[in-house]
């Protein structure tokens, strides 16, 4: 079986791993990420609010505040760079009683200037010219001007796609089985049993974090899963911030954002659970969600929702994100215990992971010749039928098609969908999904059939190949 060098593996492809694998794609390094999924962003980074926080409400002294902090001052540029769709909305903590705006004036508003997160009170009159859905019982609100939404998975996949072409290789549907320390650094043994030599490792396996740092027998934190439900709907909703309730000291309570394609989210649920892969939704969490966005949009109970979803935080014991190295090697650096705001934080967290790689001993050279933005891949030129695919969404076989050829090909249709859009509209994919999985035949993209074929993908340098054993 072959044997692979690198001189860092980054283990986890949603957005926190993307992040660190294109900030290293910067430097004269060999570098890869392994994904036990066959695409990017099938974890915790798929199915979230897509809101870019501030930090404004991040617990003081805390490493994630920091990292919001860094990544404040990256996202402007990221969103150019990476041309991720993002709209800088701004969000509004709403009160309805007094009892809340003492909790904001007390503890959100200092909270925010020791973070250096601006934020301003407006009155009831002011919110509801903003936000005319609102409710007119409200006594006001604290604005976070800053506050935006983006799509999470253009982040997740520009991150690892700006990667690939700087040269790193991304390994899909091979997830790590095995890790053992030998003098070099550490040997990572897939499931299809090809190893890795690498001198470091970046542990940012989300939920499953924990269970990497045990092949190296680190036991420092345990990662426990907390389900969040969501339901989304297309119908014109009167809000144009993303509207939050003051947390309780029980629950962070339910919000309702806009979406950076169009339709409104209303969630999530925060329900801690035993099995780290359960996305299920219940009617129970959806009455929850609802109860919970009535008390300040009246009228959210009588939306139709067009798609219910959920994902699943990764809450760790220590209580703020683990970014170092491992006590029982630093050649394993943890990006772990992302919980709630990975996606805004990603930029900072990358950061960080690549100060403490240096500090581990990673000699890093910049690479001059590295691209810093996403190219112009395709041309207007290159659609050139102009037959659209999804009639909700107006998507056209030629974004479709390039999508097949862009640097990590979709292998799913999710993957497709998350690419180009296509199937997200008011039909769910009803009309669309079998054109598409045509055109997935016709351009050779299959899902690798792990265990039946033991086939897996591999990126490298914006060239794809598919081996099966
Ligand atoms: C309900 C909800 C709402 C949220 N809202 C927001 C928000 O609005 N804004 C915000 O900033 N953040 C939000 N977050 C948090 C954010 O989504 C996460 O912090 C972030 O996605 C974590 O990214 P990650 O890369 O660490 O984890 P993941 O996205 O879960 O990625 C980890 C990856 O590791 C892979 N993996 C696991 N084990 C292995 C293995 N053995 N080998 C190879 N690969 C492996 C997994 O398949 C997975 O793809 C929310 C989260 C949830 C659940």
């Amino acid at each position: 079986m072959q044997t692979i060098f690198k001189d860092v593996v980054v283990i986890g492809g949603g957005v926190i791993g993307t992040a660190i694998l294109r900030k290293l794609s910067f430097y004269q390094l060999e570098i890869a990420l392994v994904e036990k999924q066959p695409d990017l962003c099938e974890g915790a980074s798929k199915a979230n609010s897509g809101i870019i926080h501030t930090g404004f409400d991040a617990p003081l002294g805390t490493i994630e505040a920091e990292c919001l902090k860094r990544s404040r001052n990256l996202w402007p540029q990221l969103v150019e760079d990476l041309k991720i769709p993002y709209i800088p909305c701004g969000a509004v903590m709403v009160a309805t009683t007094e009892e809340e705006k003492n909790i904001i004036e007390g503890k959100y508003i200092p909270n925010a200037e020791a973070n250096g997160v601006e934020v301003e009170w407006v009155s009831i009159e002011e919110l509801l010219e903003t936000n005319p859905a609102v409710t007119s019982k409200a006594i006001g609100g604290l604005v976070i001007p800053e506050e935006a939404i983006c799509d999470p998975f253009t982040a997740t996949r520009a991150y690892a796609e700006l990667a690939a072409l700087n040269g790193a290789e991304v390994l899909l549907g091979n997830g790590v089985v095995g890790i053992e320390e030998i003098p070099e650094g550490l040997k990572v043994t897939l499931e299809n049993k090809e190893e890795i030599v690498t001198k470091y490792v970046v542990n940012a396996a989300g939920v499953y974090s924990d269970q990497i740092a045990r092949f190296i027998g680190d036991e420092s934190f345990l990662i426990t899963p907390r389900k969040g439900q969501f339901l989304l709907t297309e119908e014109a909703v009167e809000v144009s911030q993303v509207i939050l309730p003051v947390p309780t000291a029980k629950s962070k309570g339910t919000l309702i954002s806009p979406v950076v394609f169009g339709g409104f989210l209303l969630g999530p649920t925060a329900e801690d659970q035993e099995d780290k892969d359960d996305r299920s939704t219940s009617p129970e969490g959806i009455e929850q969600i609802l109860k919970g966005c009535e008390k300040l949009i009246p009228d959210a109970r009588g939306y139709d929702s067009i798609r219910q979803f959920a994902g699943v935080r990764a809450v760790c014991s220590l209580g703020d994100f683990v970014i170092k190295p491992s006590d029982v090697n630093n050649h394993m650096i943890h990006a772990a215990g992302i919980r709630s705001t990975g996606l805004s934080a990603s930029p900072g967290v990358a950061e960080m992971v690549g100060e403490k790689l240096e500090e581990a001993g990673l000699e890093l050279r910049v690479k001059e010749e590295a691209l810093t933005e996403i190219p112009n891949l395709f041309s207007d030129d290159d659609d050139e039928t102009g037959e659209i695919i999804c009639l909700c969404r107006s998507i056209s076989k030629g974004e479709i098609i390039n999508a097949f050829k862009g640097p990590i090909p979709p292998v799913t249709i999710d993957g497709v969908k998350r690419r180009t859009g296509a199937t997200l509209g008011e039909c769910q994919g009803n009309c669309c999904i079998p054109k598409i999985m045509d055109l997935m035949k016709e351009n050779g993209s299959q899902q690798p059939l792990k265990g039946l074929q033991n086939s897996y993908l591999t990126v490298k340098g914006g060239e794809t190949s598919c081996t099966t054993n």
